[in-house]
């Protein structure tokens, strides 16, 4: 699973009407969709998700916002797919993101931050899976 990393587009970024635009910086990096779903996290699905941020000061916050409307959800395939999509989307606060990145043209702020990107090939399995069925994934 080296050549997959997972995906979502959180509701600040599908509210503010950004899903066409940041699909289309995804895709023109190379990366091909393999899963995809519009769908909203119950305050469950985000707490479970989230769980490694439990202990955070923002984690209330956090579930609070990834629940509050749509996401997109996504599994990504591409050489190097993990490190090459966290360049893409860049820093977690926008403010301290690179120009061009989708957090830098999309983000609001470090919370309402646009996209996700999984932070390791391990993590990106167990994203996917969370997300997504074998038979979702083409
Ligand atoms: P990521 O891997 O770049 O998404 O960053 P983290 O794994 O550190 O954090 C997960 C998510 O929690 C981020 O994408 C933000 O949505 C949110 N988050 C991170 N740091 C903060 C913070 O200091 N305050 C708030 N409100 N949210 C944060």
């Amino acid at each position: 699973m080296t050549n997959r990393t997972f995906t979502m587009i959180k509701p600040d970024a599908v509210a503010n009407g950004h899903i066409g635009a940041i699909l289309e910086k995804v895709t023109s990096a190379g990366f091909k969709i393999v899963a995809m779903k519009y769908t909203q996290l119950s305050r469950r699905d985000a707490e479970k998700f989230y769980a490694i941020h439990k202990e955070r000061p923002f984690y209330g916050e956090l579930v609070q916002f990834m629940t509050r409307g749509p996401i997109v959800s996504a599994i990504l395939e591409k050489d190097n797919a993990v490190d090459d999509f966290r360049a893409l989307i860049g820093a977690t606060n926008p403010a301290e993101a690179a120009e061009g990145t989708i957090r830098k043209l999309f983000a609001t702020n470090i919370s309402e931050n646009a996209v996700h990107g999984s932070d390791s090939d391990e993590n990106a399995a167990i994203e996917g899976a969370f997300h997504f069925s074998g038979r979702e994934i083409y």
